[in-house]
């Protein structure tokens, strides 16, 4: 009898203690699954996923030989995030644009292997002045609630100029979003945020910073970053690039310490070294960067389509992370026309230094009552002879690195009749 058990590295569950429910799921697998399934495990870092196939439980015999097959999971499969631009003028005038954005991107979530969405701010365009305008951000928003993972933060329009932001607060708070496993956490009344995805075996974290953001929230910001080393980190905010690709440096100073593009270049992204990709809008057109700070590649993109007709014509970014190709494709998309834009400034492929793949090294031990073997990942299998008793467990245990959580542990447990 031959099985394959997985060892796949994904998302992580960020801090928040949700560490057994893993081997919950265990349980509720077992009962639904005929032959093949699939069990999730998540620790407080690093999820594995095992996949044993083919397995039905009630033909595994006492005193059978049983191998166990492994392997680190290849995945090179394409994933994407969509970047939504400024939605300011369909929360004003257009709200079925909006709705149509969000529509699409559930509906293509499969299709797409969309893992994130990310709003670049300005949500709303009259801030605390006009509620309708939040009640239909809400609307389209909504769409997503519970389907795809997302990040927002708000721009100069979301917040008064002294940075009040009453209907921010009440229609997308923190709270809406903390029993989601993919949320990390906020600051300052969410004006500032983290999310978790993966694709491919990466690891990604997003951070969404409010317009000009304070002192405090850069700091924030870099402790968050510091916290999460081996994720590659996405920062997306409202102003950073003007159309000319040179950063952003109109922010007012005020007692609280502002910071424009050049501000958050020196003091964040900069300096931490995970930062692969910063986006953001508020200056009407497209624009991109890259830099290299020691080796380490920084893209950089303005996508802000507002002053086009019908408020952008909802004008959507796809950026696509291709392993196979080392590449992350960029793609510029109306749903409500269908129409791409096809020109050189608004689909162009990025070299990103995406790794194929996850790596991992370390041993596999499989065991069942007394019975055991071991063998390291690289050698694939290993062999044991399931006890003569009517009810066992069956645990499969990785222990080694899997590249981004060193010294992780995980088991699994099964029961064979
Ligand atoms: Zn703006």
């Amino acid at each position: 009898m031959q099985w394959e058990l997985r060892l796949v590295e994904k998302m992580k569950a960020s801090l928040k203690p949700f560490g057994l429910i893993g081997v919950l799921l265990i349980a509720t697998a077992l009962m639904l699954a005929a032959g093949a399934f699939f069990i999730t495990q998540q620790g407080n870092k690093a999820e594995i996923d095992i996949d044993i196939l083919p397995l039905d439980p009630a033909a595994l015999a006492a005193g059978e030989d049983v191998t166990v097959n492994f392997r680190v999971n290849d995945d090179n499969t394409p994933y994407s995030v969509v970047v939504l631009p400024d939605t300011q003028y369909y929360s004003e005038e257009y709200p079925e644009i909006y709705i149509a954005q969000t529509q699409w991107i559930v509906d293509n979530r499969a299709a797409l292997n969309i893992r994130f969405v990310t709003h670049e701010g300005d949500i709303v365009d009259n801030d605390d002045q006009y509620k309708l305008e939040w009640q239909r951000a809400d609307e389209a928003m909504q769409i997503l609630d519970g389907e795809v993972p997302y990040g927002f933060l708000p721009g100069n329009h979301d917040m008064q100029p002294d940075g009040t932001a009453n209907y921010y607060r009440e229609y997308f708070p923190a709270s809406r979003y903390e029993s989601y496993d993919w949320w990390g956490g906020s600051f300052s009344d969410n004006k500032n945020n983290y999310q978790f995805f993966s694709g491919g075996g990466e690891d990604y974290i997003v951070i969404h910073l409010q317009f000009c953001p304070t002192d405090a929230a850069i700091d924030w910001a870099n402790e968050v970053l510091a916290e999460y080393p081996d994720y590659r980190a996405i920062i997306t905010t409202h102003a950073y690039l003007y159309e000319s690709a040179s950063r952003f440096e109109r922010c007012i100073k005020n007692t609280d310490g502002t910071n424009n593009g050049l501000d958050m270049w020196a003091k964040m992204i900069r300096p931490n070294t995970n930062v692969f990709m910063v986006l953001a809008g508020h200056v009407p057109g497209v624009s991109q960067r890259v830099d290299e700070v020691d080796g380490r590649l920084i893209y950089q993109m303005l996508a802000d389509y507002q002053a086009m007709e019908n408020g952008g014509n909802g004008y959507l970014r796809i950026l696509t992370f291709q392993p196979a190709e080392d590449a992350v494709q960029v793609q510029t998309y109306s749903p409500t026309l269908d129409e791409y834009m096809t020109d050189p400034e608004n689909e162009f492929s990025l070299g990103l230094g995406i790794t194929g793949g996850p790596q991992a090294t370390g041993t596999v031990t499989v065991s069942a009552g007394e019975a055991s073997c071991t063998a390291a990942v690289e050698q694939g299998s290993c062999t044991l002879t399931l006890p003569d008793s009517g009810e066992t467990k069956l645990v499969a245990e990785y222990s080694g690195d899997n590249h981004y959580n060193p010294g992780t542990s995980r088991q699994v447990t099964i029961t064979v009749k």
